[in-house]
């Protein structure tokens, strides 16, 4: 390979770009490797992960007397998906063959490089509608042992060992900010050489420029992930006519790096854009006490116990329950006017059922080690992460009694919305409903529901108790702010990853993976994602864009 010439060009080295990395070096191809951030970044936003990955009918769940098969999966995913477009062709099909391969090769093909799954099964997106509508019927969140480094650790450790070989070159610091084209043909990028970056990972580097460069290859791969850390993009791509105005205030879930600049960058090189206003953002995401990148959020994977409230205390109604339907629950809280909801809890609720999305929020799962789950999972209180933000964040009320709460919550949003008789009567029906074994309240329905799932039981929905008593006491009120992640439309693909033009064609030489394109066809999620499907799109559409170029350059 000489310096500026290679067989495929990877512009960004997040999970997508390492594993189509990867493919292309196996398959003998020589590759370049170019990212604008530094050596330490290598991963993306999967080191951040959690490392949950939708699989279906796998060992795991068979264990948890989980039935799961490919064909309920896909009935899930498209009730989720909702395709209703013309140009959804492509992420439909590419959707088919994610939940066919979920339900087929991809275990075995992760397991084989080394990865391993935490043997309880999350049950995330649980719906709340009908089963012909959003959500996952049975659970499929597996967690991977090491959370995001471990799902990182066998596509790193493949790219790393061809560049030893020197089939694959690493040009940290190269910030691409043009496609070039010869003869209609894509032929390679050009762009800044940033300045050496000493940060940690995850924080924000600088844009210095220091030079230029230009890179030439038989293809190029743009795997340069979504816009979530761009809240400007967010805010001219929100889809106004489905969910109203954009919040005045999110948060972030993701690193700065995740600015979309790429879309448009490979758009001027002819490729087609679709599916701009379907995005994936969280209702519970709360103010990082211990920031790393900038306006750092930090989201609560809730159990089914936590009442939801709006900014002025009313209750938000089925299916807006904690973990069951995440799009429908941010209508409903913009509906109210305010960019910012209330979880209002017990000291019982959230030891159970609180855990926060991030591999450092788990330093137990991340550890990989069995002692450190055990310790943290099942020693007193909540997991110390959980802890440590009940102590320091800034959202968090902790009282005694309801009228302290309620004078907590009003003080610290300085806007008294909250009424004190309200929110007791809302809780004091509650608990009225909990003197059965079933009731007529859905959120009741549905904390019965999760713990007929043995994993729900032992580690996620509290035993059904009630909140006014206080030997479950105290009474937490947690403030939810909106936070930006995942971005599911995208350069416009096909299943191998060839990149489309707006004639539906492919353009010569250019691929995508990851989710700049969607995570696969251009949005093969829809509206809607079913979790631990962009994980599992990474390496979908990363392979198949890898293997596929590896064929015709
Ligand atoms: C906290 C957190 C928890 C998550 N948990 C889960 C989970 O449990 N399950 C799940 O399925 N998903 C999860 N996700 C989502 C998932 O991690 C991401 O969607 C996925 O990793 C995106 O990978 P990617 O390779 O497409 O993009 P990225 O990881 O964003 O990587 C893109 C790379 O491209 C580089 N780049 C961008 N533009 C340029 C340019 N112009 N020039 C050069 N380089 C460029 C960037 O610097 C970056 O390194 C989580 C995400 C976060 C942040």
């Amino acid at each position: 390979m000489n310096n500026n010439h290679s067989d495929a060009l990877v512009v960004g080295a997040g999970l997508a770009g390492l594993v189509a990395a990867a493919e292309l070096a196996d398959a003998g191809k020589t590759v370049t490797l170019v990212d604008q951030e530094g050596g330490n970044s290598l991963g993306g936003q999967a080191h951040w992960s959690l490392g949950g990955l939708f699989l279906v009918d796998s060992p795991e769940q068979r264990r948890m007397r989980i039935k799961d098969s490919a064909e309920l999966a896909l009935q899930d995913w498209l009730g989720s998906a909702g395709f209703d477009r013309a140009e959804d062709h492509w992420p439909r099909k590419t959707a088919e063959a994610f939940v066919e391969f979920a339900a087929g090769e991809m275990r075995a093909w992760l397991h084989g490089q080394g990865m391993r799954w935490f043997p309880v099964v999350g049950w995330a997106e649980r719906g709340g509608s009908t089963a012909t509508g959003h959500g996952n019927s049975v659970p499929r969140f597996h967690i991977t042992w090491g959370t995001g480094p471990g799902v990182v650790a066998p596509f790193e450790r493949r790219v790393r060992d061809h560049m030893d070989k020197g089939r694959i070159t690493l040009k940290t610091r190269h910030r691409v900010s043009r496609v070039l084209t010869t003869d209609g043909r894509v032929t390679g990028v050009a762009g800044e050489v940033l300045a050496p970056s000493t940060v940690a990972r995850g924080e924000r580097s600088s844009r210095d420029v220091t030079g230029d460069f230009e890179l030439r290859a038989g293809a190029v791969l743009v795997t340069s992930g979504g816009i979530g850390g761009n809240h400007d993009l967010v805010r001219e791509y929100w889809p106004r006519d489905r969910l109203g105005e954009p919040p005045a205030s999110m948060v972030s879930g993701v690193p700065h790096h995740v600015d979309g600049r790429m879309i448009a960058i490979t758009r001027e090189a002819g490729a087609a854009v679709i599916n701009s206003d379907r995005m994936w953002h969280y209702t519970e995401g709360l103010k990082n006490w211990n920031p790393i990148w900038p306006n750092h959020g930090i989201r609560i994977i809730p159990g089914p116990s936590s009442m939801w409230f709006d900014a002025n205390g009313r209750r938000l109604p089925a299916p807006c329950l904690p973990g069951y339907d995440t799009l429908a629950t941010l209508k409903e809280i913009l509906r109210s006017g305010h960019d910012y909801s209330w979880f209002v809890l017990d000291q019982s609720i959230i030891e159970k059922e609180f855990a926060l999305s991030g591999s450092e929020q788990n330093p137990d799962m991340t550890s990989g080690q069995w002692k450190e789950v055990l310790k943290s999972r099942l020693g007193k209180g909540a997991p110390p992460p959980v802890e440590a933000f009940k102590r320091h964040g800034e959202d968090f009320v902790v009282a005694d009694d309801l009228k302290t709460l309620v004078d907590g919550m009003n003080r610290l949003t300085g806007e008294h919305r909250i009424d004190y008789q309200r929110l007791h009567a809302e809780l004091a029906a509650r608990d009225r409903q909990m003197d059965n074994p079933y009731a007529k309240d859905a959120q009741i329905t549905a904390i019965h529901g999760a713990r007929h799932y043995l994993g729900d039981k032992l580690f996620r929905a509290a035993k059904p108790h009630k909140m006014l008593d206080p030997a479950h006491g105290p009474l937490i009120a947690v403030r939810l702010h909106i936070l930006t992640r995942k971005t599911l439309g995208g350069l416009h693909t096909n299943v191998d990853g060839q990149v489309l033009g707006t004639d539906g064609q492919p353009v010569p030489g250019l691929y995508a993976a990851g989710e700049v394109a969607g995570f696969g066809g251009g949005g093969y999620h829809g509206y809607n994602a079913l979790e631990g499907t962009f994980l599992g799109g990474c390496i979908f559409s990363g392979r198949n864009a890898g293997r596929h170029a590896a064929t015709v350059i």
